[in-house]
């Protein structure tokens, strides 16, 4: 089943689509943190559909909002009222500091970062947008342009679009000082626009880039230097935000920052299509001249999952329990690390953790290679994990938050065992 499948996928669908296995993986059921293929052998689950099922494959709250909203209106747009985005948004405002209180829903991250884009840019007047190397912000036509992944080559639009440094501890220059890293960031003002931006933008943890924490203290020193520039800034929630950095609810307050617009998704929704930005009445004012409008966002149906994954993860106190494994983890994974020079770093807090492979660990030579083979050998196992960073070395395990203790032992003993077969 799983190779003809794959023929109509080669025949019907679009060639660029990457294909993460050597061996094609045909999944046919997923329960909380397991996934099922077509033999009915079990995986754990730790990338979540790209750190999209926060609470946990067929989670039966969210399938039972999902249902009963389906029963009674799947759709109406927001020429009329409706009490589910109204419900949902008031929930999702609340979950929010400082003044970060309106609302805007849409379906992706990509449309979350195009909105919040244009809202900087019409709320300041500028066009300049800065956004962070290795950074991933979406795949349309603005948002390839924030998205600074070199190895991609997309078409990136010319001007207006700046990539400064990104503040990583172990590869960057400048090591954990955050302070050095955002002096370039006034530096690309100063002389790589005329002086006033619209905006910056950065991911609190870079995903796709291979869970990269940014230097501490990087976030404040930054803010200063875009608001005295005349910009806002803009955080990227769309992977760390919801309680899966255990330590704080929103990834921005690991950096003790507010951002003046805030976007996210994947997790947002366990699944379904959404997306939601979340500003100021003074920037969101910006807007009121102008219709904006998006057919599917805040659909019924999605919001009453968005609602159901607010819910459950207060319910479940997610947030702790996400801080208490990936502790747990993060120490399994170390011990590992003493043991094998093949494990360069060992990074992330809560549920969002980097693993980096090297073959030199002075160097920090990638072990391109080498990850590929682990990453073949965890699925063997029944171990499926994500695989990132600008070389694709970097192990990105980011589990549906019901992720356990036990479950964490599983995934270390599976890649002591393939290190060892290594
Ligand atoms: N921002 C971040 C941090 C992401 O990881 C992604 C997706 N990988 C996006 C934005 C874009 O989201 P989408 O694919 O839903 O458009």
């Amino acid at each position: 089943l799983a190779d003809e499948i794959f023929e109509k996928r080669k025949k019907f669908l679009g060639p660029s689509l990457f294909y993460h296995f050597q061996k094609p993986l045909n999944i046919v059921e997923g329960k909380m943190q397991y996934l099922f293929d077509e033999s009915g052998k079990r995986y754990l689950d730790a990338f979540a559909g790209i750190v999209t099922v926060s609470c946990g494959h067929c989670h039966p709250d969210i399938l039972n909002a999902v249902f009963e909203q389906s029963k009674l209106l799947q759709h109406t747009t927001t020429i009329y009222l409706h009490h589910a985005i109204a419900e949902y948004a008031e929930a999702l405002a609340s979950k929010m500091p400082g003044n970060l209180k309106v609302v805007y829903f849409v379906n992706s991250g990509s449309e979350a970062n195009e909105l919040a884009m244009m809202m900087a840019r019409l709320h300041t007047g500028n066009l300049s947008m800065i956004s962070l190397r290795n950074a991933y912000h979406g795949g349309s036509a603005n948002t390839i342009g924030l998205t600074a992944l070199r190895t991609w080559k997309y078409p990136i639009p010319e001007g207006e679009i700046h990539h400064v440094m990104n503040p990583d501890p172990y590869r960057g220059i400048f090591g954990s000082d955050g302070a050095a890293y955002a002096r370039d960031v006034q530096e690309h003002i100063d002389y790589g626009t005329s002086g006033n931006v619209a905006g910056f933008i950065a991911e609190t943890v870079q995903g796709v880039g291979g869970a990269v924490e940014l230097a501490p203290g990087y976030l404040k020193h930054v803010y200063d230097i875009v608001h005295k520039a005349g910009g806002v800034c803009i955080a990227d929630e769309v992977q760390s935000g919801f309680g899966r950095m255990g330590s704080h609810y929103w990834g921005f307050e690991t950096q003790g920052v507010i951002p003046d617009i805030v976007t996210m998704a994947k997790g947002i929704g366990n699944g379904l299509p959404l997306g939601a930005v979340v500003t100021t009445p003074e920037i969101a004012s910006a807007l009121t001249q102008r219709i904006q409008f998006n057919t599917f966002g805040g659909n019924p149906v999605c919001s009453a999952a968005g609602l159901a994954v607010l819910k459950v993860l207060d319910k479940e106190k997610r947030q702790v329990h996400c801080a208490n494994v990936g502790a747990h983890l993060l120490g399994r994974l170390r011990s590992l690390q003493q043991r094998y020079d093949l494990i360069g770093d060992v990074r992330g807090r809560g549920l969002m953790i980097g693993v980096e492979f090297v073959t030199d660990r002075k160097e920090k030579t990638p072990a391109k290679a080498e990850t590929n083979v682990l990453f073949e050998k965890m699925r063997e196992l029944g171990v499926l994990v994500g695989k990132g960073g600008m070389h694709a070395n970097i192990f990105r395990i980011k589990p549906p938050m019901c992720f356990s203790k036990d479950d964490a032992d599983f995934l270390a003993d599976a890649l002591d065992h393939a290190l060892t077969k290594l």
